[in-house]
């Protein structure tokens, strides 16, 4: 199985109504490839995956990695995403620190 839909899905049915082989099923509200009828979009007209082009989350239709080492890729990226995410982590840090020091400072030269 290629595609696959994830927890990130909002369940807006675009995807369902895109799909050029009727692969997105809807069960019980929600969304699922069937792994028998999906075809990536390959051999299609479109050049990229019609789920994934259309969803407005970011990873509600979302590739499966095909073994061991695209898996480990596959994680590896996404948390280096999540950690850039929090570009400002040290200076947040930085800054509160800081301040705590300063506060500390004031207090001892006050007495
Ligand atoms: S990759 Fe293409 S064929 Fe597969 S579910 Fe998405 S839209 Fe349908
Ligand atoms: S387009 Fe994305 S958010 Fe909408 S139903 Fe499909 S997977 Fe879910």
């Amino acid at each position: 199985m290629a595609y696959k839909i994830t927890s990130q899905c909002i369940s807006c049915k675009l995807c369902a109504s895109v799909c050029p082989v009727g692969a997105i099923k809807i069960i019980d509200g929600n969304h699922w490839i069937d792994p028998d009828l999906c075809t990536n979009c390959v051999d299609s007209v479109y050049s990229v995956p019609q789920c994934k082009a259309g969803c407005p989350t970011c990873n509600g239709c979302k590739k499966q990695p095909n073994d061991y080492w695209e898996s480990w890729f596959d994680t590896y990226n996404n948390i280096v995403k999540n950690l850039k995410k929090e570009p400002d982590y040290w200076e947040t840090w930085f800054n509160c620190y800081s301040q705590k020091y300063s506060e500390q400072l004031q207090k001892l030269n006050s007495k």
